[in-house]
């Protein structure tokens, strides 16, 4: 809150979250151990990739100069770490600027493979709903997140200080994507 009174709102809210599969995690658990039993080992790996994305956005300035941030990491029960981190820049991000930084699409496998494999394999919600009424996101038959979201062609700011953001249909350039669901329950 003070943070907020001298700065005023910050500009990014930025979670990130502890992947139990890092390869600096994977190969320094001896045998028969999973992540799970080395809380030694993913806090010690989580701190420093924390560290780096720091550096990265207010050492080398990817959003533009930064004015001030914080971050609180917070446990999964006694499960894996994850951090809120905020951020103040010194030029606020305007709205035509939102999808220059921030993209809830899936992106072109065309353009980037990668980011593509990343995306799909981490970031997709669900499958909830109808395809999935025991996911733990689902409340009286509804998902709490409001997923499936509509398909936007531009990123609506002014709702209750939720963003709405671009998701194209693919009428209109946007991307999908297929999970099915027999992986899904061979991997969990
Ligand atoms: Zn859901």
């Amino acid at each position: 809150m003070t943070y907020v009174r001298h700065y005023g709102r910050p500009d990014l809210f930025i979670t990130f979250t502890c992947n139990p599969n890092w390869e600096e995690i994977q190969t320094l658990l001896l045998p028969g151990q999973q992540a799970i039993h080395r809380h030694d080992l993913t806090a010690r790996v989580f701190k420093q990739k924390l560290k780096s994305l720091i550096d990265f956005i207010v050492k080398n300035s990817i959003f533009g100069i930064t004015r001030c941030w914080l971050y609180t990491i917070e446990w999964q029960k006694r499960g894996l770490p994850h951090a809120h981190i905020l951020v103040w820049l010194k030029d606020r991000i305007r709205p035509e600027e939102i999808d220059q930084i921030i993209s809830a699409e899936i992106p072109d496998p065309l353009i980037d493979q990668e980011l593509f494999d990343i995306v799909t394999k981490h970031m997709i919600h669900g499958p909830c709903g109808a395809f999935n009424m025991t996911s733990p996101c689902m409340e009286n038959g509804k998902c709490k997140k409001n997923f499936p979201k509509p398909h936007t062609n531009d990123t609506i700011t002014d709702i209750d200080g939720y963003p709405m953001y671009r998701r194209r249909s693919t009428e209109n350039g946007g991307h999908t994507f297929t999970m099915r669901l027999a992986e899904l329950s061979k991997s969990s």
